[in-house]
């Protein structure tokens, strides 16, 4: 059996537990193409990986592929995370233990 425990607080978790799935997808507007975008190096950049791509299948999408991210929550982080999800305090919030 998994035993779960919060991303944010550490309690264990029992039944109540909540799920945030986060996934963070790099958006290209076409139409807002910069000189950078059409650098060569860029462009060669773009073909060293397709062609490892080509070559290899471990290659991983670290850098440009979206991220996904799972966290577990208990009922008192969810419902914060919901609430403020980008406030400076839950990342802080990790280094805290209820003692
Ligand atoms: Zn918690």
């Amino acid at each position: 059996m998994i035993h779960y425990s919060c991303d944010l607080c550490g309690k264990s978790l029992g039944k109540e537990r909540y799920e945030a799935n986060i996934e963070i997808t790099p958006v290209h507007d076409p139409d807002e193409l910069t000189e950078d975008d059409l650098d060569t190096d860029h462009l060669q950049q773009i073909g060293e990986e397709i062609s490892q791509m080509g070559s290899t299948k471990d290659f991983e999408l670290e850098e440009t592929g979206p991220k996904r991210m799972k966290f577990d929550f208990c009922t008192a982080c969810a419902h914060r995370f919901a609430k403020t999800p980008l406030h400076p305090k839950m990342s802080r919030a990790v280094r805290y233990s209820e003692n």
